[in-house]
């Protein structure tokens, strides 16, 4: 069976779940071979984690200059692996550094590359979901081994038992590769909310919020359920909130297993991000908000009154 490289994404020691959903994914393509870059000593954590969700192989390229360097080395290294591997895809989380690694590694290689999919099929083809979910296009690369990036959350990461073989890759980088260095790194400010895209429950404000300051209210019902927060457009455009916080088709694509919307009209681009929630909860004044076509529990009602309620109620349970 041939293989199919999945770039991996880690941070902290572990694998990403992104990164656990592509090797499920991959399964329906072929044998899942891991592909990690990184410092020495990266892929020695990540191993177990790894063959748990069914690597085939981990191919090891490691080096203390690739983390001194943006997309560029990453590309270089995945294109090398390709022409040694003569995999039948390439797939990497939709991530903004992803998609110019995978953009790059298509152009050496000589193939294609299909961006932000939801699915990819045993025949090669993606899927991409377009127009805030109104339509769903299927793309197949026509030529070479086609590089695919899919949205995070696409497919549910299940484990299967993999050998996890070590191959390793040398490292040498081309002076193009090396051209742009990354000069400094600064973690964000982190909370103890779990982060959007991995989160099981996730509880987002927009427009009807009002204020910077009101999304404390947001920040309430969040805490009482060890939610993460997340926004609408209209929330992270008005800057009461960072524009990483934003669902949606131009945002983040989440699937958590409960989704909270409070003052959220429930717009086709909005929704986009959020549908496949498994089930979805809303708070909105006006009745015939296009959210409430969508919800599980609606609350009709002003959220300033209701989501307190919410958050004293659960904090006692
Ligand atoms: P509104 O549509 O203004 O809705 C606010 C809601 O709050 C209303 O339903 C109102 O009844 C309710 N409300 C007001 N006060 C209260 C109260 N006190 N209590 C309870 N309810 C109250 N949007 C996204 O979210 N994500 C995207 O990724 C995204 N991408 C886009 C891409 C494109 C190309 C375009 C054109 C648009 C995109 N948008 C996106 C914008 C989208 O079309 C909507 O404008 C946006 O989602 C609206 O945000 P909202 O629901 O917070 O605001």
């Amino acid at each position: 069976m041939a293989e199919v490289l999945v770039l991996i994404d880690s941070v902290n020691g572990n694998v990403k779940k992104s990164s656990l959903e592509l090797l499920t994914a991959a399964r329906a393509l072929g044998e899942p071979a891991a592909v990690v870059i990184g410092a020495p000593g990266t892929a020695a954590a990540l191993k177990d984690k790894l063959a748990e969700y069914g690597a085939a192989k981990v191919y090891v390229a490691e080096s203390d200059e690739v983390d001194g360097y943006l997309v560029a080395p990453k590309a270089e290294i995945l294109a090398a692996v390709a022409g040694q591997a003569s995999p039948a895809a390439i797939l990497v989380a939709s991530t903004p550094e992803n998609k110019e690694v995978a953009a790059r590694t298509a152009f050496k290689i000589d193939s294609g590359f299909i961006a932000d999919a939801v699915d990819v099929s045993a025949d090669g083809s993606a899927t991409q979901s377009i127009f805030g979910g109104a339509v769903s296009v299927s793309s197949k690369v026509t030529h070479g081994i086609p590089v695919v990036s899919l949205r995070a959350n696409s497919v549910a990461a299940e484990p299967a038992p993999g050998a996890a073989e070590e191959v390793s890759v040398p490292v040498s980088l081309s002076d193009g590769a090396k051209a742009a260095k990354v000069v400094d790194r600064v973690a964000e400010a982190k909370g103890s909310r779990p982060s959007l895209q991995d989160a099981s429950v996730i509880v987002s404000g927009g427009r009807g919020v009002g204020s910077a300051d009101n999304f404390s209210v947001v920040e309430s019902v969040a805490d009482s359920l060890g939610a993460a927060i997340g926004a609408s457009r209209a929330a992270t455009d008005a800057g009461w909130v960072p524009h990483q916080m934003q669902v949606g088709q131009t945002g983040v694509t989440v699937s958590p297993q409960l989704y909270v919307a409070l003052g959220i009209s429930g717009a086709i681009q909005h929704r986009a991000g959020m549908q496949t929630s498994k089930t979805i909860v809303a708070v909105n004044k006006d009745a015939e908000a296009p959210m409430f076509e969508l919800v599980d529990f609606g609350v009709v009602g002003d959220l300033f009154k209701v989501a307190p309620q919410l958050a004293e109620e659960i904090s006692k349970r």
